[in-house]
């Protein structure tokens, strides 16, 4: 990839091509429907939707791949460039420092990352994900180091505009969340967004969403939590990584935060990816417990804006729905584990950005067995159309920046 196309939107916009035709499929949507699962498309639906966004002038970047190498996609919309001062080099992976120390701490992802590789789904002329190199300096002083040198293949300027990351796709079967993100980037990019940005991974996992729908079409009723490595992506964040208490070091056995903090190659990008940025706002969008949450997720003592959290929790909480949301902090909403390695606490102590996480609709099962034996219906509502346009209403203010 030559260094002048580095932000230009080509990289991305060709990533996306080359993954459009990889996952042309029947649309997923028809066949959910039939079965009463809601309308919702499939993984090359979702993709076909960024190509639309991308028409209508959204920039799209390719920030990294997966652990079996789907290309993982930022949406810009709004002020700053793409990329800012640091770019994602395919091939290269996301910086060329020394390798990390293998095996460090916890490894119950022992398969390891060549093994992982070996699986590698992608198109036949993709180059091999190169993420074996990783930050080293997160590692050893709990930060990712500026932009520059080595590790981006030449540093361009800091990117200084204000900024609100939006994230979804984080856990698998959470669609919803993917559908009212794409609803929410319609709506910015038909707005005059200032001199804000917008910086939006609406698929953080693609290779657990492939996996479910993989599941769905087979008719499985698969519970899928984490990534093609089963690594929960939101217990891999450099948050109070190391702090793990005993219930969820025994729920580690199953669901596992990885090997160490950004472990993940979909962490690790969108970490670099962030790194030079001026993040302010951040908004994570998960399903389906019908709450608004806030940090802290992995510690007891309220964050010290936690009177500007709560006010826009409240807010957004009230407009979510005719009943409304839940507000509150996360570690509050489940008390019962200390969480760690959360998105939300990293995005609010590493870029001091004011964080929700919203957990979309409300899970309403009904008793229907086909719906009660499906864990895709347990996190996403049977009419995504009636639940996406007020939450996206809801979250407008916070996500352009208005003051609390
Ligand atoms: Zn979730």
């Amino acid at each position: 990839m030559p260094k002048s196309d580095q932000g230009s939107g080509e990289q991305g916009r060709a990533a996306l091509r080359a993954a459009l035709f990889v996952h042309r499929r029947t649309p997923l949507s028809r066949l959910l429907d039939r079965r009463g699962l809601g309308a919702y498309r499939g993984y090359g639906e979702l993709l076909e939707a960024l190509d639309r966004l991308a028409d209508r002038g959204a920039r799209l970047s390719l920030i990294g791949r997966s652990v079996r190498g789907e290309p993982l996609f930022a949406v810009h919309l709004g002020a700053g460039s793409p990329v800012g001062g640091v770019g994602y080099r395919e091939g290269g992976g996301v910086g060329s420092a020394a390798l990390p120390a293998h095996g460090e701490g916890r490894s119950l992802n022992g398969a390891g990352r060549s093994a992982a590789y070996g699986a590698h789904g992608g198109g036949a002329d993709e180059p091999a994900p190169g993420h074996g190199a990783t930050s080293t300096a997160n590692e050893r002083t709990g930060r990712f180091g500026p932009p520059g040198g080595e590790r981006t293949g030449g540093a361009g300027p800091r990117e200084r505009a204000r900024t609100t990351v939006i994230l979804s796709g984080i856990h698998p079967l959470e669609w919803i969340g993917v559908e009212a993100h794409l609803a929410l980037l319609e709506r910015l990019a038909a707005e005059d967004l200032g001199d804000r940005s917008i910086f939006a991974v609406p698929i953080v996992n693609p290779d657990g969403l492939l996996r479910v729908e993989m599941n769905l079409r087979a008719g499985r009723h698969r519970y899928v939590r984490g990534n093609a490595r089963g690594v929960d992506l939101n217990r891999n964040f450099d948050a109070g990584w190391y702090e793990r208490g005993l219930v969820q070091r025994l729920i580690g056995l199953v669901v596992s935060p990885g090997s160490r903090p950004a472990s993940e190659p979909e962490v690790e990008a969108l970490a670099h990816a962030l790194s030079s940025r001026r993040i302010d706002r951040a908004l994570s969008l998960h399903s389906a417990g019908g709450a608004v949450l806030y940090p802290p997720a992995n510690r007891r003592w309220p964050v010290a804006d936690a009177v500007e959290h709560r006010a826009f929790a409240l807010r957004i909480a009230r407009a979510a729905d005719r009943r409304p949301y839940r507000a509150m902090s996360y570690v509050r909403f489940a008390w019962w584990i200390r969480k760690a390695g959360l998105e939300i606490d990293w995005l609010h102590e590493r870029h001091g950005a004011l964080s929700l996480l919203v957990e979309c609709s409300r899970g309403r099962l009904g008793l229907r067995p086909s719906r009660l034996v499906e864990p895709f219906a347990w996190y996403n509502p049977r009419k995504p159309a009636d639940v996406a346009p007020p939450l996206v209403e809801a979250v407008l203010p916070f996500v352009r920046g208005a003051r609390a």
